[in-house]
């Protein structure tokens, strides 16, 4: 025999309750099957929250029972032919009945009972049992209904009650071995005491009600029939990347459950265990997916860890003092009053010095706990002995569950510092006796981040997402996502990086997907987004609370860079080509570093000096290997060097100035570069990486640019004025050409003194040759005395610029 379960989606409606009974029929074919149902989806929940109103004198109970009333109503006219229903609805009103009858007890008494409370609760199985066994009769008459109070016995505790397993089973044995029906239909989750009362087996105890049975017949296995593939790796809703596990074994089953896969009511284990009766789990609405098998000893699993789960809406309580230390007992104490409670332990801690012990419990039992807990320790509280106990809310168990975890060293680690990188932070830590399950307590907060997280470190192979909030669509910011859209294949395949685009705003619009935007179609999905607005996107990004999540601003505005330290406190980290920060007052760019350090987010800004050039990280090398840098000295404009390259009598400045624009060679507002700003603020940067404190004022700044063209305050007027100034400009030219030098804006620190300004070079000097838009730094330390280590290439545009914040968000890929 077989003993199959159908869960409330699965028996949701008429169409859904088909597909139960096409896997009924097939299977009888070949078993003789007992199958157990649940309630339809939903009603429990129902008749729970009318029994609630009715007890707190709210007429809305009737309403709630007019829809009960109906999903059963709607069921049995599209399942049963109108010629077969008479007898259906005759028993299925007299059920509704007695359910209106108990309901309306309750808002005349203005209260419910635990018993009352679960004579209610359990009708949602008794009617649907009903109805989906007679349309199973209609198509196989040697089928029919048993009703499983008349089968399962147990004690009185109502609402989670405790079975009678010696009676049960003799029950259920004489029962089937009596009955010739091909096919019995039980309704799950009810039960009886011995004094005929109606009772209920825990929430999802419809799981547990198959196992009895399973257990009672000695079937051959046992079949859970549900809305998913199986058991998964983690709760599918919340973690995409999810896989149902093929085989795992009864222990693994029983803790991932305990821990909070719903997919299996905790209890079901137990009753198949001892007979080793295997457990399939199946997905009604995908029949031929392989499900997961639970046995005793699952073959040819490789992975230690088998699965994620977790639980929410946990308290913490904790009771710490001295006078706990050595005194035998607190403990017993502590649990015997949680259990006259009927309260659950689902965690426990103890500081091994025996000054604290902590317990995991749900919520709602949080206040119970407290009262009875301070009462318990009354005179000890009163004697200052301990401190009166401490609750804690909104917080959640993650556990990560594998049998073979016993055999690998390093897990709790990997577990840890994985939960540490991404600033989900561990309230406790319990590790089982039997090492099959580490758990942590974290804020409820995180756990969608952590799950995720997780699930990447330990069954992804190592598959990592990056999550960007992208901000700047101009020249750099539309190079860099055609760069990641490019590359989006060959990171996953070869880095091992999933680079999702979740954020994209400019300074009109910005638009959010948690799935990653469609990068061909960034453009339209940016127009159709919502009116840009800082404080939201920062807002965003906190309620996302998404692993992994990295700020990249391709902008070169004050504001953005001002947003800096809001990412860097939620450990979001910050790529930038904006030097605005990094060259802001000191106490800011310390505050920023310090921030990176303390909240585990990486800040990396090396598109700061030299575009994509490595300059930036090599000087970040230098100094962790214990050198010290001297001197620097650099031609760090990409565009004052294009321009002056091509300056000549035949090509004006202003003609160059332009071209370097239109190009991408300049900043937006090109007064930047010229005046020399641009490149005192790379070259103060340096200093600062350097391990130097320097603040801008402290640069010379040489400007080459006569008085009347820095007056300007718009692009059009600066133009007008180089043309206005082309003599001074003319003579600059001159004056080289007569010392055979070339003209390069240099920038120079030596002795803690930095300057930046045009020099007239030689032919002999390194920067003599320097083409184009080309960069040089010359860094002279402790190791590079004579000769100084030499960094030269591209210094500016928007593609080697946005490759350079693409190396950027790789390394902290690699981080
Ligand atoms: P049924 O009504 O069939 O008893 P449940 O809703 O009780 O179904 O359990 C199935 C649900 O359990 C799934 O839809 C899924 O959302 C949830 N779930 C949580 N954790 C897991 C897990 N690890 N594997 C599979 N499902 C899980
Ligand atoms: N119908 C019950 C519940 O919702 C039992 C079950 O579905 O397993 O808890
Ligand atoms: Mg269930």
């Amino acid at each position: 025999m077989k003993t199959l379960k159908f869960g409330g989606t699965s028996v949701a409606n008429a169409a859904n309750i088909q597909k139960c009974l096409s896997i009924i029929l097939e299977k009888a074919k070949h078993d003789r099957l007992a199958v157990v149902v649940s309630a339809f989806s939903g009603v429990t929940d129902l008749l729970l929250q009318a029994s609630e109103k009715a007890a707190a004198k709210d007429t809305g109970y009737r309403l709630l029972f007019q829809e009960i009333e109906g999903k059963h109503k709607t069921a049995i006219d599209e399942l049963i032919p109108a010629v077969e229903q008479a007898e259906i609805i005759a028993s299925v009103q007299s059920e509704l009945q007695q359910l209106k009858t108990l309901l309306d007890g309750c808002y005349l008494l203005g209260e419910r009972s635990p018993r009352t409370t679960d004579a209610i609760a359990g009708m949602g199985e008794l009617i649907s049992a009903q109805i989906i066994a007679k349309a199973l009769q209609l198509q196989l008459p040697e089928s029919n209904f048993k009703d499983s109070r008349e089968l399962i016995v147990t004690d009185a505790n109502y609402g989670k009650a405790q079975v009678n397993f010696e009676t049960t089973n003799t029950l259920i044995k004489d029962y089937f071995s009596s009955s010739n029906q091909k096919v019995t239909l039980l309704p799950g989750f009810i039960a009886r005491d011995k004094n005929n009362n109606t009772t209920t087996l825990g929430r999802g105890g419809s799981d547990y009600t198959a196992a009895i049975i399973a257990n009672g017949i000695q079937a051959n296995d046992l079949e859970i029939w549900t809305d998913v593939n199986g058991m998964f790796t983690a709760n599918p809703k919340l973690v995409k990347q999810a896989q149902p596990i093929a085989t795992i074994s009864y222990q693994e089953a029983m803790e991932l459950s305990h821990f909070g896969a719903k997919v299996l009511y905790p209890p079901t284990i137990q009753p198949v265990l001892k007979s080793q009766i295997p457990i399939w789990i199946k997905n009604t609405f995908e029949p031929d997916a392989e499900g997961t098998f639970i046995c005793a000893h699952p073959e040819g699993v490789t992975n230690p860890i088998k699965g994620i789960s977790h639980i929410d809406k946990i308290a913490l309580v904790t009771l710490e003092g001295s006078g706990m230390i050595g005194v035998a007992g607190s403990s017993k104490r502590l649990f015997e009053v949680l259990s006259r409670e009927q309260i659950n332990v689902i965690f426990i801690t103890q500081a091994s010095s025996e000054h604290s012990i902590c317990v995991g419990i749900q919520t709602q039992d949080a206040s119970k706990a407290q009262t009875a807990i301070n009462t318990e320790f009354a005179l000890e509280i009163a004697q200052g002995k301990i401190d009166a106990c401490q609750v804690e809310t909104e917080l959640c168990i993650v556990a990560l569950v594998g049998e073979n975890m016993k055999n690998h060293q390093g897990i709790s680690g990997k577990m840890f510092s994985t939960l540490g990188k991404n600033n989900v932070n561990i309230r406790a830590i319990a590790q089982g006796a039997s090492e099959r399950n580490i758990s942590v307590v974290i804020n409820e907060k995180d756990v969608k981040k952590a799950l995720n997280t997780l699930h990447e470190r330990f069954f992804e192979d190592n598959l990592k997402q990056l999550n960007l909030f992208v901000m700047g669509v101009g020249n750099v910011g539309e190079k860099f996502l055609d760069q990641i859209h490019q590359q989006k294949k060959f990171l996953k395949e070869n880095l091992k990086l999933n680079v999702r685009v979740v954020a994209l705003a400019n300074s009109k619009k910005m638009v959010f997907e948690e799935e990653g935007i469609a990068l061909k179609d960034w453009k339209s999905a940016l127009e159709q987004g919502v009116p840009a607005d800082a404080k939201q996107f920062i807002a965003n990004i906190k309620s996302l609370n998404l692993r992994n999540s990295i700020f990249v601003d391709n902008t070169a505005n004050e504001s953005v860079a001002m947003l800096y330290e809001h990412f860097l406190k939620e450990s979001v980290a910050v790529v930038t080509c904006n030097k605005i920060a990094c060259s802001s007052d000191y106490p800011h760019y310390r505050k920023l570093k310090d921030l990176s350090r303390q909240y585990n987010a990486p800040f990396l800004f090396e598109t700061n000096v030299g575009a994509g050039l490595p300059i930036i990280d090599t000087l970040k090398h230098l100094i962790a290997s214990g050198d010290k840098v001297h001197k620097i000295q650099a031609v760090l404009s990409g565009s004052l060097n294009f321009i002056f390259n091509n300056f000549s009598s035949t090509y004006s400045f202003h003609d160059v100035v332009k071209e370097a624009g239109i190009q991408g060679f300049t900043e937006p507002d090109p007064k930047i570069d010229l005046s020399g700003v641009d490149v005192a603020r790379k070259i103060l940067i340096l200093i600062r990486e350097s391990g130097y404190q320097m603040n801008m004022e402290a640069i010379d700044n040489r400007c080459f640019l006569p008085e009347a063209c820095m007056q300007t305050t718009n692009n059009p007027d600066f133009f007008a004025s180089l043309i206005q100034h082309e003599a001074h400009f003319n003579a600059l030219l001159d004056e080289a050409k007569a010392k055979d030098c070339r003209i390069k804006f240099v920038a120079e620190f030596d002795q803690g003194k930095a300057s930046v300004g045009l020099q007239f070079i030689p032919k002999e000097h390194p920067f003599y040759n320097l083409e184009g838009k080309d960069n040089i730094v010359l860094f002279y330390t402790d190791r590079y005395v004579d000769q100084p280590l030499l960094i030269k290439g591209a210094g500016a545009g928007a593609a080697v610029t946005a490759s350079g914040i693409f190396a950027d968000v790789i390394r902290i890929g690699n981080f």
